[in-house]
């Protein structure tokens, strides 16, 4: 199982990611997770990605591609991954590809957690009340959902026609969202 989650900030990629960690036993790797150990270690990783991070940028797509390609190498991504907020750019995307291809790995599925952009907004607060993000003040908020706009929606063009494409209805309960996946990924 190599499977791809895509959906915009809030869109509930993380939880779900858990679940399926679980259920399948392979690995997540989630960019914004090692940014934000790296942050919280204060690497030269970490500093760097910071000032994109509370900004709502995107960290540049070759420090980005770079983490990734070393994570993807490590034998634990052999049987199966959960990539979860990665690819966030066309440059990105066509990057994984030649990473795959290096290592002799195809996607089992592409899932995209549909959810509207009201919802997110409502959803990111919330969380920014439980978590204390420093991406998520509203500023910042609205900064990352145009960013995903703009950079990482197009994607959905980049995965539609690759046979690997599943579109899941993120507005539904978490449970629902879930089984559609596992459905998606048994199919
Ligand atoms: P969310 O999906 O809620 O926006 P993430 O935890 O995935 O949150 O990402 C947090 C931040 O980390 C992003 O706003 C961005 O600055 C950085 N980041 C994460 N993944 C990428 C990526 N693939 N490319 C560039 N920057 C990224």
């Amino acid at each position: 199982m190599h499977i791809l989650l895509m959906g915009p900030p809030g869109a509930g990629k993380g939880t779900q990611a858990v679940r399926l960690v679980k259920q399948y036993n392979i690995p997540q790797i989630s960019t914004g997770d090692m940014f934000r150990a790296a942050v919280k270690e204060q690497t030269p990783l970490g500093i760097e990605a910071k000032k994109y991070m509370d900004a709502g940028q995107l960290v540049p797509d070759s420090v980005t591609v770079g983490i990734v390609r070393e994570r993807l190498s490590k034998d634990d991504c052999k049987a199966g991954f959960i990539l979860d907020g990665f690819p966030r750019t066309t440059a990105q995307a066509v990057a994984l590809d030649a990473i795959l291809k290096d290592i002799g790995i195809s996607l089992t599925a592409v899932v995209n957690l549909n959810v509207p952009s009201d919802e997110l907004v409502k959803r990111i607060s919330e969380r920014a009340r439980l978590e204390n993000r420093d991406d998520d003040k509203p500023e910042t908020v609205q900064k990352r959902l145009t960013v995903y706009e703009e950079s990482t929606k197009p994607l959905i063009d980049y995965y539609r026609n690759s046979g690997l494409y599943v579109e899941i209805n993120g507005l539904q309960d978490m449970e629902a969202v879930y089984h559609d996946i596992v459905k998606a990924l048994e199919k």
